[in-house]
């Protein structure tokens, strides 16, 4: 079986933005808006400023109250203000809230992580838009992997507007036969053995396990879960898939490096097209 590694690919990809972002007139900027003192949330988003610093992307950390108006006011000024060319909304969002709600505020030409429902319908549409960048990193797994994908059997665990739906549509654009289960799926794993390609993304710790996939599947494993020991563990039990699958992404490691190179390459991107 092979691991499929995303760090060297992050790397390569942040290069490339790296080199596109020196040749704008002024670095772009990309705002935070973090209304929540969840650790989980804080470590992300020290992760992207680290990533962001050493791509040539200015990264304003834009704390808000707790407070759904204080949230939509701050999106709305920061999709109006012209020194800002990106917008990431980060979760949890306060009680009362959802992302869909709050990101329908993130003018789409700075929605770089493709949150808002404009930004959804017209990926649904097969318009230009920037997808979420977990999505797009699994796709982007997927190529770099040679994996085929067209008239592929694709099934994807999970259906949140941040990962199973939106890559449900990606992974219907690359000519794949998709899948969406949920927790009210009546056969998990008769519907993910038939896949050639299984996505898990669940958030369920070690949901996955031999019986789930078919021989020579390749698995892609974006769930990121706290283990009783404070790790990191992922939705698939990499050690009892092992022997069945062709290749899965490690977690950590796998789609999470992957995700916030493509975030900051879609920042580049809107930087570069004002
Ligand atoms: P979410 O909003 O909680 O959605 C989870 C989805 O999985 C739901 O659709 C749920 O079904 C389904 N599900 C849960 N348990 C299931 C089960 N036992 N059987 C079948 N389906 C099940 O989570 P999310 O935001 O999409 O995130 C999913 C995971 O990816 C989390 O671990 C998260 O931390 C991780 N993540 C990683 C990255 C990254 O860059 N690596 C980025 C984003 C998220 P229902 O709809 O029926 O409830």
């Amino acid at each position: 079986m092979t691991l499929l590694e995303g760090r060297a690919l992050a790397a390569a990809i942040r290069g490339e933005a790296a080199a596109e972002a020196a040749a704008l007139p002024s670095p772009p900027v990309l705002a935070a808006v973090v209304a929540t003192d969840d650790p989980a949330t804080e470590w992300y988003v020290g992760s992207i400023a680290k990533a962001a610093a050493a791509t040539g992307i200015e990264l304003r950390e834009e704390r808000v109250v707790q407070e759904p108006d204080a949230v939509r006011q701050r999106l709305k000024e920061l999709s109006a203000a012209g020194d800002v060319h990106a917008i990431l909304c980060l979760t949890p969002l306060p009680a009362g809230l959802s992302l869909a709600e709050a990101a329908a505020h993130i003018a789409p030409a700075k929605d770089v992580d493709g949150a808002s429902p404009t930004s959804l319908g017209r990926l649904a549409a097969g318009l230009d838009a920037f997808a979420p960048a977990t999505a797009q990193a699994v796709v982007e797994l997927l190529r770099h992997s040679e994996t085929p994908l067209e008239g592929a059997h694709a099934v994807v665990v999970g259906r949140s507007i941040v990962v199973g739906k939106p890559l449900a549509m990606l992974l219907l654009a690359e000519q794949a036969t998709v899948t969406i289960c949920h927790t009210r799926t009546r056969d998990l794993p008769s519907e993910t053995r038939r896949a050639d390609v299984l996505v898990a993304a669940a958030g369920r710790a070690h949901l996955i396990g031999a019986e789930h996939v078919a021989p020579g599947a390749v698995v892609v494993d974006v769930g990121t879960n706290e283990a009783e020991d404070g790790s990191m563990v992922g939705d698939v039990d990499t050690a009892a898939v092992e022997p069945v699958a062709k290749a899965v992404t490690p977690v950590p490691g796998g789609v999470g490096p992957v995700t916030t190179a493509i975030l900051l390459r879609n920042v580049v991107t809107a930087a570069g097209r004002r």
